[in-house]
């Protein structure tokens, strides 16, 4: 991001109370929109705008190659695998691209952080409205130290 955002993170961050409520409030919105488990490292906008940690294995860089042949889940045959929702949303929103980036492991550390704050911070990739990834240097590796 910049040095700008990474005042603005270092500010929340020093701030618990603040902190908090940018955290509660990017949960309210994310877990009612978009069904977020809270993952604290964001990548709606690289998997057409589809929380991939909905996936019973968390897997973050495509489908385990369990899916079923009517795009089901292996571990949850009721519901739809989430790789398969992930492809079919990027199709339609002409973002199939991005999916071909690849994204590291989710880092533990920063469940229930906040992921606004954490991008701000320089911590994860920033949101990316465009259809094409950008290379994007992380400035900063560790977690925020309130929670
Ligand atoms: S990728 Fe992480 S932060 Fe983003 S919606 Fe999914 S669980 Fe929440
Ligand atoms: S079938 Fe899809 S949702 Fe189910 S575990 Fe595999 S990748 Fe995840």
């Amino acid at each position: 991001m910049s040095k700008l955002s990474e005042k603005i993170a270092a500010f929340g961050e020093r701030h618990p109370t603040l902190y908090k409520s940018i955290a509660l409030s990017e949960n309210v919105l994310k877990k009612t929109v978009f069904k977020c488990q809270g993952c604290g490292q964001c990548v709606l906008s690289h998997n057409a705008f589809t929380c991939c940690m909905r996936c019973p294995k968390q897997i973050r860089n495509g489908p385990c190659g369990g899916t079923r042949p009517d795009g089901h889940c292996e571990v949850y045959p009721e519901r739809l695998c989430i790789w398969w929702l992930i492809h079919k949303r990027a199709a339609k929103l002409g973002r199939v691209k991005k999916l071909s980036k690849f994204h590291i492991p989710a880092d533990r550390r920063l469940e229930n952080t906040s992921a606004w704050l954490n991008m701000f911070a320089g911590r994860i990739l920033p949101f990316e409205l465009g259809k094409k990834s950008r290379d994007v240097n992380l400035t900063k590796k560790d977690p925020p130290s309130i929670k």
